[in-house]
């Protein structure tokens, strides 16, 4: 059974006390509250992995990421977050390909490939985000844009390496704008990338990976989108900055 995962990808909010509260108000309310299925992942600035991961340890249900990190181990790279130094702060996770990367930092299908092997390596799971923007979907080319990003940034990969990546689809146009994408047009591109993936590996491989929808998630929409087959979870933004209505996307999965 592959597994379910809500992630709250904070982008450049919160200060550490800020950030600290949030995580505390999270972790209570999910011991209180909630008795399902998903793992959650808190994935606040780089500056507050450590200590968001401290507090979160006596929680089972939660761990912690990063929002990106430096395709090189170590070295003359000012500015840098590696891997290693991720999984030195206890996350797990790390986002590569965030949309946001790719459209304000130039980061292209190539560059991701190496920092899903440097997270990879690391012992970390990446989640790979690919999406289309609105210009794409209306002109019909959103599936070849979606097979580049996903055979350029993944296809490299051993089938083990393949089963330990988390997919994220986040259509760049319900990317922080309050429009969602259907149920429909998101189990339909979910189905797709799942069958990119069996293509390429088997359909054994394909059925193991947890694929999330990111895109204005909220608690009102979250378990419509939770019951399509293949949508494994969420990668949430603006309304994972308020305890109560993260919370309220996680328990809307089973
Ligand atoms: C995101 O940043 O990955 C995201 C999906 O943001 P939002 O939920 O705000 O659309």
């Amino acid at each position: 059974m592959r597994k379910k995962i809500i992630a709250g990808n904070w982008k450049m909010n919160k200060d550490l006390e800020e950030g600290m509260g949030l995580v505390s108000e999270i972790s209570n309310m999910l011991r209180d509250e909630y008795q399902g299925s998903a793992e959650v992942v808190i994935i606040p600035p780089f500056l507050h992995v450590n200590a968001v991961s401290k507090l979160i340890a006596d929680n089972p249900r939660l761990k912690s990421g990063a929002q990106n990190c430096s395709n090189h181990k170590s070295g003359a790279y000012t500015g840098e977050i590696s891997a290693g130094m991720i999984k030195s702060c206890a996350a797990t996770y790390v986002i590569i390909g965030h949309s946001e990367r790719r459209q304000y930092f130039g980061e292209h299908n190539q560059w991701l490939a190496q920092k899903i092997d440097a997270v990879l390596e690391a012992g970390l799971t990446p989640i790979y985000c690919c999406g289309e923007t609105l210009e794409e979907r209306e002109s019909n080319t959103h599936f070849a844009v979606l097979e580049k990003q996903i055979s350029e940034g993944l296809f490299h990969l051993s089938p083990e390496q393949m089963m330990k990546t988390v997919v994220a689809y986040e259509p760049v146009w319900a990317i922080g704008t309050g429009k969602t994408a259907s149920t429909a047009q998101a189990q339909e591109i979910h189905a797709f990338i799942r069958g990119l993936i069996a293509a390429k590996y088997d359909a054994s491989t394909a059925s193991e990976i947890t694929i999330q929808y990111g895109g204005s998630v909220k608690a009102d929409n979250a378990a419509e989108l939770f019951s399509a087959p293949d949508i494994d979870g969420a990668l949430v933004g603006g309304a994972a900055l308020q305890s109560r209505s993260f919370v309220d996307i996680v328990k809307a999965m089973a």
